[in-house]
């Protein structure tokens, strides 16, 4: 449906025949595939993509003009719509991204549209304000006191303004400008309130690039100003001054009037990154995530919606927000999984950049020290072009990187640090320089086990065991939120003290560095212990002053942070990604573990990485030892290309989940018997997923696996036609899998 905006329903008098109702299809936010049919009320006149309020059941719901009717309902039953938001329609864009988004994810459109208009408060315009101006003719019979003459220079030469506001610029209270109003000498206005976002200006000079970021920059403002769709990689080592290179981008964009999106893995951490497009731009951008308040949201809707907010700066739900011009999209750390959504409707935010981009005919911007293997790819056949960075800015070298092997250095009994990191960390600190210890593990032990019994803690609904977070007294499942307290005794043999914990999580690290380097000043910084932009910020300044000298902490640290002081990078587990089962583990672990690496030495001081592994000859640590990216990825390449794996091939995974047992495993063993059969379709499963069980839902997997041109999704929708699922089982399609638990 590729209908430019046109005038619907009422207006396009007797479509039904004389004196029918007209009517129009409109789309509603929920698991529904298609739009109904309602009537519109003489005298109002509807166009396609205008949100309406209509009745569904008992209930009133708000949608979206979708299109004619369809007439598949009798005249005489159709529900009438109640009532037109004075908001700006659903942009004719956005419409064909949420059907194709919906086709290409097998989703009900109706849930993709429920992304675009998550915010339905943001429809009616915020409550109108009282504002006070000068009374043109001040009556001569008020009496003049200090304050009053006070507000009056206050409104002098001003547009109208709030009591609250002029209250206390005049150093008076309130109620002198209200008693004022009443006196004549004021006068009141109503007036809605949008939020004026400050607009970010694309005119300001940007730093002195140096000339690898010229070129990249001086190409993507090309991109921008020739318009069309192209997509660009941005492909440079970390610190070579990529977000400066794209900011060029974005400068290019407003210049031409246009909204541009950035995509940001973690925005909720990104307070570096949001003063750093203040300071370029002279205005913040405008933010959406999850975080968001209530009233933060109503406001960033409608500011975007209406083309006020010109840049705007997001986690990947940002993407179905209802831009009526956007020019511009970029992806940041195009490579992080979490640009994949996993649960309702199931996508990758960064392919579907892309797809948006392709349909706004607009430069998308990929950026990333370590691409993915799916973008390069892309370049290799063409599709995308890329823009190489091979240096870091200014005189900072990268950093120089070493392994460990913990089969030789092995640490002391209970304690995971070997002598030569724990060394390099004493000298580090000792010079007054800055060190980081990497562990992607919260909390202070992934297992805690019976010394007599060996009995495991498990959490009661998933297959997972529970982590000793010592710092809450809580042993907690990092899947469904389950918490309970550790037991002085084993629940099951009663032995008494026999519990220990088995592994190390990021508290126990600060735990052997408090035993072992009591001088260290250290800070944990994980995902549950360390939230949002203050917290990044409050961080920064330590480390500035010097209050923090080491760092200890996941992933959460590994991007974007700016560390000028930190010189030295400890990996505790390097081997930990590598047996997930998945076939990008190789390729996410050298993303992760690069990315970290480059978090050292990054302002004059030179950088050092020790990566503790048992296992120094793992093509990973080879590559990331010899600095040898490329190699690495053009290995990756060939094994997927011989193994016909994305991007060659194509992958799609059915997850079947229930809370029965044998409910589960009968649906996935009849779409097991009706699987699709053909010369290049592969179908494994069904199979116990490693996550087997989950929030107390049985849980079972089938991969489908295709040449790279079959019809992937007209397959799983014959499929699925085919079998019969209980009501109380789910089958969850993933496109493009990413996980595979
Ligand atoms: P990347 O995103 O590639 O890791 P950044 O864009 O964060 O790199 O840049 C690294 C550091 O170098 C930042 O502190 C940034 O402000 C600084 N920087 C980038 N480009 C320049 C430049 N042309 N001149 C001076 N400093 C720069
Ligand atoms: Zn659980």
């Amino acid at each position: 449906m590729a209908a430019p905006v046109t005038t619907v329903g009422a207006a396009s008098e007797g479509a039904d025949g004389d004196g029918a109702p007209s009517r129009v299809a409109v789309l509603l936010p929920l698991p529904l595939g298609t739009a109904y049919d309602y009537a519109v009320p003489e005298g109002l006149r509807l166009g396609e993509g205008d949100f309406v309020q209509v009745p569904l059941g008992q209930r009133s719901v708000i949608g979206v003009v979708w299109g004619p009717g369809q007439g598949d309902v009798a005249a005489a039953k159709l529900k009438a719509i109640e009532h037109r938001f004075d908001a700006p329609p659903l942009p004719e864009l956005s419409r064909r991204f949420i059907e194709w988004v919906a086709g290409y994810t097998l989703s009900h459109t109706g849930s993709v549209l429920r992304m675009a208009m998550s915010v339905p408060a943001a429809l009616e315009p915020p409550a109108p304000v009282i504002l006070y101006q000068a009374a043109e003719i001040q009556p001569a019979e008020a009496r003049l006191t200090a304050a009053r003459r006070r507000v009056l220079a206050v409104l002098a030469d001003g547009p109208p303004r709030a009591a609250r506001e002029v209250a206390m610029e005049a150093g008076c209270g309130q109620g002198v400008v209200k008693q004022m109003a009443d006196q004549g000498l004021l006068e009141t206005v109503e007036a809605v309130a949008e939020a004026r976002p400050p607009v970010p200006d694309g005119n300001r000079p940007g730093p002195a690039l140096e000339p690898d970021q010229d070129a990249a920059a001086t190409a993507l403002r090309r991109a921008v100003a020739d318009g069309g769709f192209t997509v660009t990689l941005v492909d440079g080592v970390t610190g070579s001054g990529k977000t400066e290179v794209y900011f060029e981008a974005v400068a290019a964009a407003l210049a031409a009037g246009r909204q541009v999106l950035v995509l940001l893995p973690e925005i909720a951490l990104s307070a570096q990154w949001l003063d750093r497009f203040e300071a370029r731009f002279g205005a913040p951008p405008v933010i959406w995530h999850s975080e968001l308040t209530p009233a933060q949201r109503r406001r960033n809707w409608r500011a975007i919606a209406q083309g006020r907010a010109r840049v705007v700066v997001g986690a990947r739900s940002a993407l179905f927000l209802p831009y009526p011009d956007l020019g511009l999209v970029v992806v940041d750390e195009e490579h992080e999984s979490a640009f994949k959504q996993e649960d309702g409707v199931i996508y990758h935010a960064r392919d579907m950049a892309v797809v948006r981009a392709h349909l706004g005919g607009i430069p998308a911007v990929l950026v990333s020290a370590t691409p993915s293997i799916e973008s390069v790819v892309n370049v290799e056949a063409g599709r995308y072009r890329r823009l190489h960075l091979p240096e870091r800015v200014g005189s900072a070298a990268m950093p120089v990187v070493a392994a460990i092997d913990l089969r030789r250095e092995t640490p002391p009994r209970g304690r995971f640090l070997a002598p030569p990191l724990l060394d390099a960390v004493r000298r580090t600190l000792a010079a007054g320089e800055q060190a980081m210890l990497f562990l992607n593990r919260r909390g202070y032990a992934p297992l805690t086990l019976c010394r007599a019994c060996g009995h495991r803690f498990e959490c009661p609904n998933c297959s997972a065991w529970l982590v000793d977070h010592r710092l809450r007294h809580r042993l907690v499942c990092h899947h469904c939120g389950f918490e309970g307290r550790r037991p002085a005794a084993c629940p099951v043999c009663a032995a008494e003290d026999s519990l220990v914990a088995c592994g190390p999580g990021v508290e126990r690290i600060a735990e052997e560095i408090d035993l072992d380097l009591p001088e260290a000043r250290w800070s944990i910084v994980a995902s549950d212990t360390f939230g949002g932009p203050t917290a990044m910020a409050a961080l920064a300044e330590a480390m500035a002053s010097g209050e923090t000298n080491l760092l200890i902490g996941t992933q959460v640290l590994a991007k974007g942070h700016h560390f000028p002081g930190l010189t030295l990078v400890g990996v505790v587990d390097a081997d930990l990604g590598f047996n997930t089962g998945d076939f990008r583990a190789f390729e996410r672990t050298f993303q992760l573990l690069h990315q970290v690496a480059g978090r050292a030495g990054r302002a004059d001081r030179p950088g050092r990485v020790l990566l503790q592994t048992y296992e120094p000859d793992h093509p990973v640590l080879r590559a990331l030892v010899a600095d040898d990216r490329d190699g690495f990825v053009a290995e990756q390449i060939a094994t997927r290309r011989r193994a016909g794996l994305p991007p060659f091939g194509r992958l799609a995974a059915l997850i079947v989940a229930g809370p029965d047992r044998a409910q589960a495993d009968e649906t996935a063993r009849a779409l097991a018997r009706a699987a699709p059969q053909g010369p290049d379709i592969t179908v494994i499963g069904p199979a116990e997923a490693p996550l087997a069980m989950l929030r107390g839902w049985h849980r079972r997997r089938l991969l489908v696996k295709t040449s790279r041109n079959a019809p992937l999704q007209r397959l799983l929708r014959d499929w699925l036609a085919r079998v019969r699922v209980p009501n109380a089982v789910r089958v969850a399609i993933d496109v493009d899998p990413q996980s595979f638990l």
